[in-house]
């Protein structure tokens, strides 16, 4: 395999690393940290035959990036295991819920393999134009799963001017992440975007996020939810709220894109904030991202579990802003406790 052999040798092997990977945390093999996934890199590049377990040490890292973050060498790993993925798919080398996936998204054209409406949430089809300032891009989650929130985002965004393409498509970023090509979702997506004239495009999927920033043409500015509301909320009639929340930091937004403080700006124009026990850069990994909630259900639940232990004593809520990090800590036991922080915004705004 042709893999960056510049960037593996950049690793020196020392496993501070194994301190910080949620997965290693939880299986405990050196095949399911960082470094041992970077010792499997070379391997490949010497011969080393990808079987299932050299499948699941490289499809198992959540692409959390707290590796990246303090790493002495300045590796990359994520980047590099991304990359892994790629090649081995090229070869025809992934697993069965890897190939069930791209199939069920290339066929459907989202995550769940739905055939229903996309905008079977929005009651007022009316309050959709063809051009405008704004492109509110819903994503998978929000779409078919969380289309409250998709309602409360749109009816704030909608305030400013915002639209939503006719047929969005999944933004790409499971296919992406998992090793797949993406481009006939990014062009499409592209073309209507192009098509509303806007400059702006704004999510509140934390992976929509990094996709439609890192991975599609520059023709646009990507912003967050919580970046275009810490930027509008004084614009919004808003009522203090008597309660504390917590914020869990989407990996996709915080370390992958430095989007920390506006989300907390946003709830603090609210209501109380109290830290987890790990926030901003050094916050544990929901155990969601990368493809390992679709591949190793059970794995990304033990990591969720683990993130709820940071939840501190005497909040009432758990914010984040990336549905699958709502979705996966709900499901490890925090159930409605978790809600996303436009749900937030849409409780205070009068
Ligand atoms: S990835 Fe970085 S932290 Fe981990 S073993 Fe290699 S050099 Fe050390
Ligand atoms: S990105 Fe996260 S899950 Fe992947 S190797 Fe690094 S610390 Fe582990």
């Amino acid at each position: 395999m042709n893999l960056d052999l510049r960037a593996i040798n950049q690793c020196v092997r020392c496993g501070s690393c194994r301190t910080f990977c949620p997965v290693f945390e939880e299986s405990g093999w050196e095949s399911a940290n960082t470094r041992g996934r970077i010792m499997i890199l070379k391997a490949l590049t010497c011969g080393l035959q990808p079987d299932s377990q050299v499948l699941d040490s490289l499809n198992t890292c959540t692409t959390c990036g707290i590796c990246t973050e303090n790493c002495p060498a300045g590796v990359n790993p994520p980047e590099m295991i991304e990359s892994a993925r790629r090649q081995l798919v090229s070869l025809g080398k992934m697993t069965r819920q890897q190939a069930d996936l791209s199939r069920n998204i290339l066929a459907s054209g989202n995550t769940f393999a739905e055939s229903s409406d996309r905008l079977s949430w929005l009651t007022d089809r009316s309050l959709l134009t063809k051009k405008a300032d704004y492109v509110y891009f819903v994503g998978c989650m929000n779409s078919y799963r969380y289309t409250e929130t998709a309602a409360n985002t749109f009816a704030l965004l909608h305030r400013f001017g915002a639209t939503i393409l006719p047929k969005e498509l999944c933004c790409g970023s499971p296919l992406l992440r998992t090793g797949f090509d993406a481009r006939r979702f990014v062009d499409e997506n592209c073309r209507q975007i192009a098509e509303t004239g806007a400059r702006t495009v704004i999510t509140g999927c934390a992976g929509c996020y990094t996709t439609l920033k890192k991975s599609y043409p520059q023709d646009f500015r990507v912003q967050s939810v919580p970046e275009f509301l810490a930027l509008h909320i004084s614009q919004l009639d808003i009522a203090q709220l008597d309660l504390t929340v917590t914020y869990h930091d989407p990996c996709h937004l915080g370390r992958h894109n430095q989007i920390y403080e506006q989300p907390r700006r946003v709830i603090e124009a609210i209501c109380r904030l109290k830290e987890m026990k790990t926030s901003g850069k050094a916050a544990r990994c929901c155990g969601g991202g990368g493809g390992v909630r679709a591949g190793y259900k059970d794995l990304s639940l033990q990591m969720a579990r683990k993130r709820l232990e940071d939840v501190p004593d005497g909040v009432d809520y758990i914010v984040a802003s990336c549905p699958l990090c709502i979705r996966n800590l709900r499901d490890a036991g925090a159930g409605e406790k978790v809600i996303d922080l436009v749900d937030l915004v849409a409780m205070a705004v009068r």
